[in-house]
């Protein structure tokens, strides 16, 4: 990992001005551009792979042939849940939105999910229209406190099949007043335990750290879900991620398993997205999702709109995407 890590963040392209100029663009395939960790197949840039109209036997974005992820067959009956930590130390690289929209696509397919806000920053709240300063219960009150009925502190969204547990500010604390409980890594799993048989899914919004609450999201999952940011300091920190995962795997939770990892932000239009992918698939091979989320200022838009972009902006590109991840995600064995 090392390796791919310096090689992808110390490369001319990284460091170079021009990285997402035309220039780079308009560079022949063998010209200076050339970082010694990617070499794009014989496709010129105009037909280079976008996320869009990737079809099933096509070449994808990731550089692989994209497999046909059908449809899912409806579930007869729901639960036990499959709970899912969308993690990543790094802020920014899109576990809220990837959350959000995951969740949104999952319920589509008629999954019962539950999302959990479990960064005191609430975005995931705020990003379905939970208004989190009026909140009395959160996450942080099942987690700190005895006698609360977790039902009472579930909210149901817009959208059929998608629930909710929000979390504001007053999280941030729970960090600390953790620490000094008994098996304080277990604390969110046992949280969940009286839900886990009402939903098919439950994925877990973490903040970016790998302090004590993603440490009890890692503990209660049974898989984690890596998005990662199509820009070059993207690895930076996935290794020291995946240690951490190791080590929860052995020491704490050993069912955890890393589900996949997801490009997110991908820009077809750049050399250095398309590198990004390349040298991600390079390093983890199968583990990265055929599916790659574009960048696209719809995103933010739903975010405002308090919607997910499966209902903000349903037959966009986009919105498609996060329906083919939550197909692939259940293709995996990832959900049910
Ligand atoms: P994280 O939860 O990892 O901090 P977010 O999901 O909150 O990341 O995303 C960070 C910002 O980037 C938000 O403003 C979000 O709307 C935006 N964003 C996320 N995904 C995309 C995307 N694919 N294209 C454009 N903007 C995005
Ligand atoms: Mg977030």
């Amino acid at each position: 990992m090392t390796n791919v890590v310096t090689t992808a963040t110390e490369s001319p392209t990284a460091e170079g001005p021009t990285a997402e100029s035309p220039t780079a663009e308009s560079t022949p395939a063998n010209g200076s551009v050339a970082t010694g960790v990617v070499e794009m197949p014989e496709l010129s840039p105009a037909h280079l792979p976008g996320t869009q109209n990737v079809g099933a036997g096509q070449m994808g974005p990731t550089g692989r042939v994209m497999p046909d992820f059908a449809e899912p067959p409806a579930l007869r009956s729901h639960g036990p849940a499959r709970i899912i930590a969308m993690c990543n130390q790094k802020g920014g690289v899109g576990k809220t939105t990837s959350t959000i929209n995951l969740g949104a696509a999952l319920a589509e397919c008629g999954r019962k999910v539950l999302l959990i806000d479990f960064d005191p920053q609430g975005a995931l709240s705020v990003g379905l229209g939970v208004p989190t300063y009026e909140l009395e219960v959160t996450i942080y009150n099942l987690l700190v406190e005895r006698g609360h009925n977790i039902r009472d502190v579930v909210q149901h969204t817009s959208m059929e099949n998608l629930d909710i547990i929000p979390a504001n500010i007053d999280l941030s604390a729970a960090e600390v007043q953790l620490v000094g409980e008994v098996a304080r890594e277990m604390v969110l799993a046992r949280v969940l335990r009286p839900i886990e048989d009402d939903y098919d899914v439950i994925l877990i919004d973490c903040q970016p750290s790998l302090g004590l609450l993603t440490v009890n999201a890692l503990t209660a999952s049974h898989g984690v879900i890596i998005p990662l940011e199509c820009e070059f300091f993207a690895m930076r920190g996935v290794a020291l991620l995946v240690e951490t995962i190791d080590k929860i795997c052995d020491r704490l939770n050993p069912r955890l398993k890393v589900d996949g990892i997801l490009a997110t932000m991908y820009d077809s239009r750049t050399l250095h997205s398309r590198e990004v992918v390349r040298s991600v698939v390079d390093h983890f091979g199968e583990l990265v999702f055929h599916t790659v989320i574009s960048r696209t200022v719809k995103f933010p838009d739903s975010s405002l709109a308090a919607e997910p972009i499966t209902t903000y902006a349903s037959t966009h590109s986009a919105a498609e995407a996060y329906r083919q991840m939550a197909r692939e995600l259940i293709a995996r064995g990832g959900a049910a």
